[in-house]
């Protein structure tokens, strides 16, 4: 029996149980302390002053924007793909500034907040938007046209937030075996409410939504749902990153900065590619908390323990992505008390966030020759009461990940 068959029994089983029945008391007492293991490799030591220089500092923004920019204003697209509007609001985050956004941009479409028509973009020349923020993953055929058309109209495009740059939570349909038809079938058939308004008003001929409607006025239309969840950068190409669910005001301040510099003074844009907003090292090197590099021989949730202010996430049992996440955010969950679920995605040098941060896990299990209290079936003990470990891992990634999709095995399991 393999590795991941012995782990997919285990999680059916009784160790989940298990788990949920554990007092806090009790799992308190299990989250051993041993500070002897070395640090594993994804975290670096740290100390206050590191902790304070790691901090991604907001750039300096200075005055209000001073009007029209020397050479007119730049023509400016904001646009929401598959997303939740969390990344349009958060461009409200540049505080005062966006009262004088229109000092220096004509906001030629932004569906959230102005008016702008597919049309009125598709009759602009090309190349005469300077800059497009696209936020979202690209999951339907509109998503898809119309990034292409921002492309195309674009010189400039911003994949912004970690739907756009990763796929985020929308790619976690990726997983769906069955694709959009068994998503639509789901939603609109066997969710309590669905089922109890089919039941009501449809019964024995359920509505699902189709894609052509012949209605008395005309022929009406939807987008086409595709089966996989793309990454903006699947789809089209992109100038600029600006990664988080939904990047905070530090980052968002980059990006501003990057583009008043260019419309008023003429500053060169970052090279092409740049990820904007984020600093070279992980979050772990921007979280205060306390690191000593325990034995993880439980995993629990925050709400399960009284979780120490000071220490480390990972001592104390809580799964935590910092080790496998680029810094950006200045640990605003670890600060909360809340693990790290990894929304700014990795850094540069990691391809595969929801492996890297398994890998930091497992060098945090009691198995090195030296010091070996712990056997592969300990670990798939421990390992199985994670209840949804590929949620956990690709919350925000799976349209990076290198894992696809799930499959269904022979035989239906
Ligand atoms: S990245 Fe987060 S805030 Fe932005 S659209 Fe996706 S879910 Fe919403
Ligand atoms: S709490 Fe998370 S981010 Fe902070 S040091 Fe521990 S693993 Fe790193
Ligand atoms: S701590 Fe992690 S999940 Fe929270 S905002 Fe920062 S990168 Fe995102």
């Amino acid at each position: 029996m393999s590795f991941f068959d012995r782990f997919r029994n285990k999680n059916k089983g009784a160790a989940v149980k298990a788990s949920a029945a554990k007092t806090s008391a009790a799992v308190k007492k299990e989250v051993k302390k041993d500070s002897k293991q070395a640090a594993p490799a994804a975290c670096s030591s740290k100390t206050l002053d590191s902790v304070a220089a790691a901090q991604l500092q907001p750039a300096d923004l200075g005055e209000l924007l001073p009007g029209a920019p020397p050479n007119g204003k730049i023509n400016l697209a904001i646009y929401w793909a598959a997303a939740c509007g969390g990344c349009d609001v958060s461009l409200l985050d540049v505080n005062e500034r966006i009262l004088t956004i229109g000092d220096m941009a004509n906001i030629v479409m932004w569906p959230i907040a102005a008016d702008g028509k597919e049309h009125d973009i598709a009759e602009m020349e090309d190349g005469s938007i300077t800059v497009s923020i696209i936020s979202g993953a690209v999951r339907n055929s509109e998503n898809e046209h119309m990034v292409k058309l921002l492309r195309k109209k674009s010189a400039i495009v911003v994949c912004y937030g970690a739907c756009a740059c990763f796929g985020g939570s929308p790619s976690l349909a990726n997983l769906i075996p069955g694709g959009k038809d068994e998503l639509l079938d789901y939603v609109y058939r066997k969710t309590p409410t669905t089922a109890n308004f089919q039941e009501d008003y449809h019964k024995g001929k359920p509505v699902i939504p189709q894609t052509e409607f012949k209605a008395p006025e005309g022929k009406l239309t939807l987008p086409v749902l595709y089966d996989t969840v793309k990454t903006l950068d699947q789809v089209i190409d992109v100038d600029y990153y600006v990664p988080g669910c939904p990047p905070l005001q530090e980052s968002i301040s980059h990006l501003l900065k990057a583009v008043a510099d260019f419309a008023y003074n003429g500053v060169p844009l970052p090279p092409k590619g740049a990820t904007v907003g984020v600093v070279t090292k992980t979050l772990c090197d921007m979280c205060p908390r306390r690191k000593e590099y325990r034995r993880i021989t439980k995993i629990v949730e925050p709400h399960e323990i009284d979780v120490d202010p000071d220490l480390c996430l990972m001592d104390q049992g809580i799964l935590c992505l910092g080790p496998a996440t680029v810094g950006g955010c200045n640990a605003r969950c670890t600060r909360a008390g809340q693990p790290c679920r990894g929304c700014y995605g990795p850094t540069v040098a990691v391809q595969e966030q929801g492996a890297s941060a398994l890998t930091a896990i497992a060098s945090l299990f009691p198995v090195l020759d030296d010091d070996a209290t712990m056997g592969e079936d300990s670990i798939i003990d421990i390992m199985s009461t994670i209840k949804d470990p590929l949620g956990y891992f690709y919350a925000y990634t799976m349209g990076k990940s290198l894992i696809k999709r799930s499959v269904t095995e022979k035989g239906g399991k």
